[in-house]
């Protein structure tokens, strides 16, 4: 697919919004995770964001992991965006863009809401004059996010996220409604309200954060309510692991690595379709 064939990040969520769907982010971490998750988008025919969290960024680099994710984009029949998690430096999340990102989250959600629309409106208009999108965060999403840590989760009010989204004309927002990074412990008491609000009093795409281990049910009521982008990273986690595992326990006297990468393409694929399909709720 071509670039100029491509919506934008606003463009893509909208339109999912639209038609009553919510886009997956992946979190993918390696060549095997964004081949699987690119099959899973073909299979399902419905378009997703692959994500990358700074520390896969870091990894391999801005350029190789640009250039190894474009080449499997070039095999999508449906549009796939590459999109920068969580990203806590301005610098990197413009080299980010610079190579090519579709888009970027500014998560400045540690500093006073002064300061979280400054730098968050500062790369925005960056990124809009490269022609790529941008999300950020309010208010505290408890977990681990690679570097980022959070004991104590603070939920976003209505009124600063109204001056937040009026502030730094985002491309998405992620209020924090109470999920969180990781595997939750114990049940989760979700802010659908908040989400109803600003999906019917602003046209800004609401992004959901920490989907794994979320039950269709709660999917599907945050979807109705408006989200338009719900991501997911640890579940992608557990099965690239539980994926070469199980192939290796089962074969321990085999060394055959093509067998046992297949096992974990094999797994983070079937999540993946999994989560496209629970994001579009029966009408
Ligand atoms: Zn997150």
């Amino acid at each position: 697919m071509m670039n100029n064939e491509r919506p934008g990040l606003k463009e893509l969520l909208r339109e999912a919004r639209s038609e009553g769907y919510a886009v997956g982010a992946f979190n993918i971490t390696c060549y095997l995770s964004c081949r699987a998750a690119i099959a899973a988008a073909n299979e399902t025919a419905v378009p997703i964001l692959i994500q990358t969290s700074v520390g896969t960024v870091k990894k391999f680099g801005v350029d190789e992991l640009f250039a190894m994710m474009d080449l499997l984009r070039r095999g999508a029949r449906v549009p796939v965006l590459f999109h920068l998690d969580h990203c806590t430096d301005p610098e990197l999340a413009k080299k980010c863009v610079d190579a090519g990102w579709d888009s970027v989250m500014i998560d400045m959600s540690a500093k006073p809401l002064e300061e979280n629309i400054r730098i968050t409106a500062e790369i925005k208009k960056y990124a809009k004059n490269r022609g790529a999108g941008v999300e950020g965060e309010l208010g505290i999403i408890k977990g681990v996010e690679e570097e980022i840590a959070a004991d104590e989760q603070q939920l976003a009010g209505y009124e600063d996220s109204i001056k937040f989204i009026d502030g730094t004309d985002v491309d998405a927002f992620a209020p924090a409604i109470g999920t969180a990074h990781g595997l939750y412990k114990k049940a989760v008491n979700l802010n659908y309200d908040l989400v109803k609000r600003l999906s019917g009093s602003t046209a800004v795409p609401i992004v959901v954060h920490g989907g794994t281990g979320l039950t269709a049910e709660q999917f599907h009521a945050l979807i109705r309510g408006g989200a338009s982008k719900i991501n997911v990273s640890t579940a992608l986690k557990y099965a690239y692991i539980d994926g070469l595992r199980g192939y290796w326990e089962d074969h321990r006297d085999e060394y055959n690595p093509i067998k046992l990468n297949d096992a974990a393409e094999t797994s983070v694929r079937k999540v993946v379709a999994e989560h496209i399909l629970r994001f579009k709720p029966p009408r």
